[in-house]
Parts: C-alpha cells; structure tokens; sequence
C-alpha cells in the first residue's frame, strides 16, 4: 500500500484527483448523476431560410457535474458510449426533450419538431422502436414532432439499417442523417433506407466562402439532396455570407451560432417560441 511505501504523506489536491479519476469513476459518477438529475438539455433552433423562423429544434445534453462543473457532450458521449450508459442517458434525454416538446405544445405554442441525437448503441437495440413508441405514448407527444438523428456509420450494415429504420419510420416520426458527408458509407443507402433529411456537417458550411472545394461539396449535397426528395439542412451557420450562399443554392434549413447557440429550455421557449394566435 502506499502507507507501507512511506508515501502516506501524499495530499491529494481537487487538481490532483481531477487527473487521477478513472473512467470506472466517472461511469459511477454518470450513474449518480442521471439519479441525482444532473443533466439537462440545451435547444438549438433551426431556422427555416426562407422565412427566417423557427421550424425545428435539436436538443443537445449537458452534464452538471458536483466537482468538475460543467460537461459539454465532448468530454462524456464516447465514455458513455463504451460503458453502454448511453442507453439510459439517451432514454433520458428522448424522454425528457418529447415532454419539453409536449409542455410547450399544451402551454400554447406553435408546435414544432424536436430533434434528438441517437448513438449506434441506442440504434442497435432490437426493441429501440417499441422503446421510442412506448416514451411517446408515456409523454403524449405525436410523432411527427419528433425527429431522430442517425450517423452514417449506423447505416453501414445497410440490412440492419433497413429493418431498424423501417419500424422507426412506422410510428411516424423523421430520420436525418447528422454530420452528412464526413461518413464512409456509399450513397446507395439513400436510396434504400427512409430518411428525410440530410444535415451537412460543418465541416463543409466553415469554409464555404473561402475554399471551392467546400462550396462544391454543399452545393452538390443540396442539389442532390433535391433530386433525392429530401429535406437538407446546414450546419454550423456562423456568418450572413454563408447564409446567403445557403439561400442561393436553395438549402432548406440552418443551424448554427448565426441564429443562436444552444440554450437552456426558458431561454428557447422565451426566444424562439411563438404563441398560436386565435
Ligand atoms: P452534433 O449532433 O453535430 O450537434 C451540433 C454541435 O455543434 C453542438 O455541440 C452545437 O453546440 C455545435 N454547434 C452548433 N452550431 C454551431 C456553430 O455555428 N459553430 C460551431 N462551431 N458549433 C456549432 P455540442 O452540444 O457540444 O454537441 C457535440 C456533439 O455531442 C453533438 O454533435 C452530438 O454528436 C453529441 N451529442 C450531444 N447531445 C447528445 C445526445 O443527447 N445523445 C448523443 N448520442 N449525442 C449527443
Ligand atoms: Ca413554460
Ligand atoms: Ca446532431
Ligand atoms: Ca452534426
């Protein structure tokens, strides 16, 4: 021990144990945290370019952690991820962004779609479609106010894709594919699976008035985007130029700090919510 190795005298300071905490720490710490209801969401609009309003939103997690402070998805997901808590994490976070969609609707708002990110491990679950059934049912938000976003890399054993996507797609809700472009999967899988939109990562939206190659990616994933029915939207819109570009070629949505950052739920539904009229 390290009492019989004399180094009992060691202290270790908050900077210290910050260091040393292992991943089997943090894990019992994620495990606490969703008890203790440590996480939250924040909301990102996502605007429609041509009329400039709110359509959609995407709720995205945040870890308020007792010692370290604040988390940001980054520094926990892919511990999440390996550990398997991004299955009860992601139920949380479904859960909890179907009942701030559903308050929002029953308190007077113009209803608008929620969407929420899905992790490969959430997709493979063969019961995910009776799971996301049985949350809507539980919170009483219709599907179509629900959009799940999926990687490319889910849709690499296209067969699985097919079937997962397919029961997916019957309860009514919408798929998109997140971070388009940056996968390695083969186009034929837009064709094959049910998915309605494709949100162009941004990568590609950061440089667009400045490098061509860039330009001729978003253009060529927008036009195609059309072609193939499907709805597309940017990501990461920093600057007016980049919108206007977005506009010219027709891209239906955008998100990014142009518009607004992720906010905590009062913040959006002060911000960015309108009340039906009438
Ligand atoms: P993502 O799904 O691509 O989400 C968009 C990320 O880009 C968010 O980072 C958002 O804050 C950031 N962003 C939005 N607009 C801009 C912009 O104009 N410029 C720049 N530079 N960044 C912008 P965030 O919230 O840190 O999330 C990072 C990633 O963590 C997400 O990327 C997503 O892959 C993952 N994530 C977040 N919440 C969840 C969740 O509930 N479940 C799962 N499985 N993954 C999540
Ligand atoms: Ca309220
Ligand atoms: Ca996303
Ligand atoms: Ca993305």
């Amino acid at each position: 021990s390290a009492k019989e190795l004399g180094l009992d005298f060691i202290r270790y300071t908050p900077a210290m144990k910050l260091r040393t905490q292992s991943k089997v720490e943090l894990e019992n710490d994620m495990r606490k945290g969703l008890d203790r209801g440590e996480f939250f969401l924040e909301f990102q609009p996502q605007v429609s370019l041509d009329s400039g309003n709110t359509v959609g939103m995407e709720a995205l997690v945040r870890w308020n952690h007792p010692t370290r402070g604040l988390l940001s998805p980054g520094e926990f997901i892919p511990l999440a991820e390996e550990s398997g808590l991004i299955v009860p994490l992601g139920e949380w976070v479904l859960r909890t962004a179907c009942q701030h969609n559903k308050q929002w609707q029953d308190e007077g708002y113009e209803p608008i779609c929620v969407s929420v990110n899905l992790s490969m491990r959430q997709f493979r679950q063969y019961n995910l479609a009776d799971r996301v059934d049985m949350i809507l049912k539980e919170v009483g938000l219709e599907a179509c106010y629900l959009e799940l976003e999926i990687t490319e890399t889910m849709t690499f054993d296209i067969d699985t894709a097919f079937e997962q996507l397919h029961s997916l797609k019957r309860l009514g809700l919408y798929i998109s594919i997140d971070d388009f472009g940056t996968g390695y999967s083969s186009l034929y899988y837009l064709k094959t699976l049910p998915i309605d939109r494709l949100k162009i990562d941004r990568s590609f939206v950061k440089e667009v008035m400045l490098d061509g190659n860039d330009a001729a990616i978003v253009s060529t994933i927008t036009t195609m985007a059309h072609h193939l029915k499907l709805k597309v939207t940017a990501e990461g819109v920093e600057s007016k130029d980049q919108l206007e570009f977005l506009k010219l070629q027709n891209c239906h949505e955008g998100q990014g700090f142009l518009f607004s950052k992720p906010v905590p739920a009062g913040v959006f539904e002060s911000q960015f919510l309108t009340r039906l009229v009438g």
